[in-house]
């Protein structure tokens, strides 16, 4: 007799695997910061295939024997199986949280990171000791922001040794008509591989004599500001100013009349730092605070910022939202990411907010500019905020939020 099936039963939360099978060492890989019925897997198929290829061409490389870099590994699936093998492994990337989740992922694996290298997108390679005599091997995910893209290969292409072999990984739903090109400008004999895993490989050569240079970014105005803002590859909105940051800037308040107390301002997720910058022009008292887990948009606030003012100091908070901070904030301006990765999720938006709330000084107020058709307003009630909605248009809301 078949089994009665169980009515009562609760449907549990669907499993993510953790587990990562793969050519070199299995691994379990975790996204960080780990989130209860977390539905995104930390591992996909082009990691997989990059370390699938590295294993085929250097399977006569004893580990130690060969320069291995890795370049935008989102929680260490690639780089964790190759260290956990004895690899000397050097990441590259541009991301606190990624290079904090191969931290935690190594811990968990009791993997040791004593030959593991860190490295953000603007450090110099050729700074770090490469042994001249091994083969290097360059495994890198494809971005998604082909600037940012370019923008690293014309930096390996000018730090890597010549005959480095590079592998390109991407997946197939993310991988744009324009890789092979681009990846043409900077090495040698670009081959693509068939498909596998759902994902395609470029295979390529650094030696090229030519290295072109990259176009320039054109700066950007930001309505009230006295200067302009630099744009930098990888960071949000380095083209063109943000729709929301601009429908938040003319909100941004100064200090009452008469008010000469000084203020702690949070740029929260700064991006190139437009709205902290305009923060710290009309409170020119203030102790701003620029935070971001991108590399590279903490260089570009900071470049803005001394540039814009230079007899100013400021502070860079590089981690992952205000984690490490003991401030109280009067003033957090937010214009929260809604993605990770390629993936709308507004998980990493209700974090931030709840940095916001454990920082806000008693009377302190959080600006923020929201997609209207996401539910913020519910997220900062949960989050002991009652906010004032400030403006609207078709597209955004701009909310003032205080602690109740
Ligand atoms: N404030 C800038 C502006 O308005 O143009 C950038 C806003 S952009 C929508 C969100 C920013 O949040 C990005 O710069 C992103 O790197 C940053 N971010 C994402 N996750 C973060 C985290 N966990 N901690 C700190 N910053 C984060």
């Amino acid at each position: 007799m078949p089994a009665m099936k169980n009515t009562s039963q609760k449907k549990s939360a669907p499993h993510v695997e953790t587990h990562f099978d793969n050519e070199i060492s299995p691994v379990v890989v975790k996204r960080w910061p780990r989130r209860r019925g977390e539905k995104l897997r930390a591992w996909d198929g082009a990691d997989r295939f990059l370390l699938n290829a590295f294993s085929e061409r250097f399977v006569d490389c004893a580990p130690g024997q060969i320069n291995v870099v890795v370049v935008n590994d989102s929680c260490g699936a690639v780089a964790l199986p190759l260290i956990a093998s004895g690899h000397h492994v050097k990441s590259i990337g541009d991301s606190w949280m990624s290079r904090e989740a191969l931290v935690v992922n190594a811990r968990d694996n009791e993997t040791d990171l004593t030959h593991w290298t860190s490295l953000w997108p603007f450090d110099l390679l050729e700074a770090h000791t490469f042994d001249s005599a091994a083969p290097t091997c360059v495994l890198m995910r494809i971005p998604k922001d082909l600037g940012f893209f370019e923008y690293q290969l014309q930096q390996l292409a000018t730090q890597l040794p010549a005959q480095a072999t590079l592998i390109f990984g991407g997946m197939d739903k993310h991988m744009p008509n324009s890789t092979m090109k681009i990846v043409e400008k900077y090495f040698l004999e670009p081959a693509m591989s068939l498909g596998k895993f759902k994902a395609h490989l470029i295979v390529a050569t650094s030696g090229k004599i030519d290295i072109p240079k990259l176009a320039e970014i054109t700066p950007l105005k930001v309505p009230g500001l006295g200067g302009v803002v630099q744009g930098m590859p990888g960071v949000f909105a380095s083209q063109q100013l943000d729709i929301g940051a601009r429908f938040l800037l003319p909100h941004i308040p100064e200090p009452e009349e008469g008010d000469n107390a000084i203020r702690n301002i949070a740029d929260v997720g700064c991006g190139n730092g437009v709205l902290g910058l305009l923060a710290a022009q009309r409170d020119i008292n203030a102790n701003v605070y620029f935070c971001d887990e991108s590399a590279m948009a903490l260089h570009a606030a900071q470049h803005n910022a001394k540039h814009i003012f230079p007899q100013r100091s400021f502070h860079f908070h590089h981690n992952n939202g205000l984690d490490g901070l003991d401030v109280k904030f009067d003033l957090m301006l937010l214009n929260p990411p809604f993605h990770r990765g390629h993936a709308v999720d507004t998980g990493v938006a209700e974090m931030l907010i709840q940095h916001c709330a454990r920082h806000i000084a008693p009377k302190g107020r959080m600006l923020m500019v929201a997609n209207r058709h996401l539910a913020y307003g519910p997220m900062l009630k949960r989050n002991g905020f009652s906010a004032r909605l400030v403006d609207q248009n078709e597209k955004f809301i701009v909310l003032d939020a205080r602690i109740k």
